[in-house]
């Protein structure tokens, strides 16, 4: 698991997971392997813009397998990474971390999606509880790593694919899902995942 971390979590702020490639910017079945091939979609950078405005922390949660099989050179991989989010906060974007599984799925890690490892170090890593974020992306992987580490999928289907709403195909639950990555962000009912006062008042206590 690679951790990429930009900035400090303050205890206020509420934290959005977000899948990157197709939520971010555009997929493409040959891998996203370099900084030329990066292409945000503009309402993603609004998001992101509309997100910092709020307080709330966006990790990226996303699978590389393009580094496991020799794809996407490494060089590249970290370039286009840091390129990525210089971009994302030149428009009044954030990313406060990145998570990223390298690894083929062959090698039966504990970080490709649809495993929750990912979500799970980094709910741990910046102190706040999983039930209480979301997390948005536009394949079923997604969504089944975040309710399998006990927080809310949230599906994106941005083609317009039909079959997005099939997940009882694969044993997961109906989502909510939105055709943008703004009418998501905008709409998600951020009220119940202000953080727990509980923090605060257990050091009280001591
Ligand atoms: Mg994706
Ligand atoms: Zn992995």
């Amino acid at each position: 698991m690679l951790i990429w971390t930009g900035s400090i979590r303050r205890e206020s702020e509420s934290v959005l997971f977000l899948d990157r490639d197709g939520v971010i910017n555009r997929d493409s079945p040959h891998y996203i392997k370099h900084w030329g091939e990066v292409e945000f979609y503009p309402d993603a950078l609004d998001s992101l813009r509309w997100l910092r405005e709020r307080g709330i922390a966006t990790i990226l949660i996303s699978n590389q397998s393009g580094l496991g099989r020799g794809i996407i050179a490494w060089k590249d991989f970290w370039e286009m990474h840091e390129r990525m989010v210089a971009a994302i906060r030149e428009h009044g974007g954030d990313i406060m971390a990145a998570f990223f599984c390298p690894h083929r799925p062959d090698e039966g890690c504990s970080c490709r999606k649809p495993k929750p490892g990912m979500i799970l170090t980094a709910s741990h890593l910046f102190s706040f509880p999983v039930e209480r974020t979301f997390m948005i992306g536009d394949r079923w992987k997604d969504v089944a790593a975040m309710i399998q580490a006990g927080g809310t999928g949230v599906m994106l289907n941005r083609e317009g694919r039909s079959g997005c709403q099939d997940h009882g195909a694969v044993g997961l639950p109906r989502v909510p899902v939105y055709p943008t990555l703004l009418s998501a962000v905008t709409r998600l009912p951020w009220s119940e995942t202000a953080p727990p006062a509980s923090s605060a008042m257990n050091r009280g206590d001591r």
